[in-house]
């Protein structure tokens, strides 16, 4: 599933790729993915729309158009794909595209179908920006910022990551990372982190994120950036799926835990 690294390098791609083209056509293979709209309502809305710029909230994508007020909101969700490409050749996971003002097309790609493409006016309207915690890589999430989102929080502090009502868009395989990182444990009470281990914490989120990003993100499965390309971070995981392999500090045996349904993976001797 793209996470917020995954996520942010396909905005950056996409932002090389398409700003400032127009919609020129929107064609529709399932409809299914369109949300609260009828697909004639959603082309009205896009074509002939210039994209002045995409923003990330979250794992959200955001498209800013002009002219005119409306917002396209793309939610990746499992197995999302927003791929580009110089001559159309969809697949079955096609779902939609879009023909671009310079002759190239943009496919939203979906084999689950659990995605969503939303046209708004306001991002308010859309209720997962209105349940979304700060974001952990700009410039303003300080670890005090990090420090108060933790307060009073007394479930384990690797399910606190996880969920994006507390902090934006960290997924489980960088909630491992960050773990190792910041050499805490995972079943750790949130609420029970000293100053100084949410000081760790807070570069490590900012460290190991950094470094998905700059890696284009991580492929698991079916995640591919704007290119259809795989990412890199793969090769500096060193928690993750490592189940039984030696610890990369101690070369004691990595564990696995099932943590509220989800893997976790972490060294019990270099975090505390
Ligand atoms: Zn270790």
């Amino acid at each position: 599933m793209p996470e917020l690294p995954e996520v942010e390098t396909i905005r950056r791609d996409l932002v090389r790729m398409i700003k400032d083209l127009t919609i020129r056509d929107i064609r529709f293979f399932d409809t299914r993915v369109i949300r609260d709209i009828s697909p004639q309502i959603f082309r009205k809305n896009l074509i002939g729309r210039r994209v002045t710029h995409i923003e990330r909230h979250g794992k959200a994508l955001v498209f800013r158009l002009s002219p005119g007020r409306a917002l396209l909101v793309v939610q990746l969700m499992m197995t999302g794909q927003l791929v580009l490409q110089r001559e159309l050749s969809k697949d079955r996971a096609t779902k939609v595209v879009f023909v671009l003002s310079n002759g190239q097309y943009l496919l939203y790609n979906d084999h689950r179908v659990f995605g969503r493409l939303q046209i708004v006016e306001d991002l308010k309207a859309v209720k997962y920006f209105q349940i979304l915690g700060p974001e952990p890589l700009a410039r303003g999430f300080t670890s005090e910022i990090l420090s108060a989102r933790l307060h009073g929080r007394k479930r384990p502090i690797k399910n606190v990551l996880l969920d994006h009502t507390v902090l934006a868009g960290i997924g489980n395989i960088y909630a491992a990372e960050i773990l190792f990182a910041a050499r805490i444990h995972p079943q750790r009470s949130a609420i029970d982190l000293a100053a100084g281990e949410i000081r760790w914490l807070h570069r490590a989120i900012k460290e190991v994120l950094h470094k998905a990003v700059a890696s284009r993100g991580t492929s698991m499965n079916t995640y591919r950036d704007a290119d259809g390309q795989k990412g890199k971070f793969m090769n500096y995981i060193r928690v993750y799926g490592r189940e039984e392999e030696p610890c990369p500090r101690c070369r004691k045996p990595i564990r696995r835990i099932t943590q509220a349904g989800r893997s976790t993976f972490f060294c019990e001797h270099c975090q505390k």
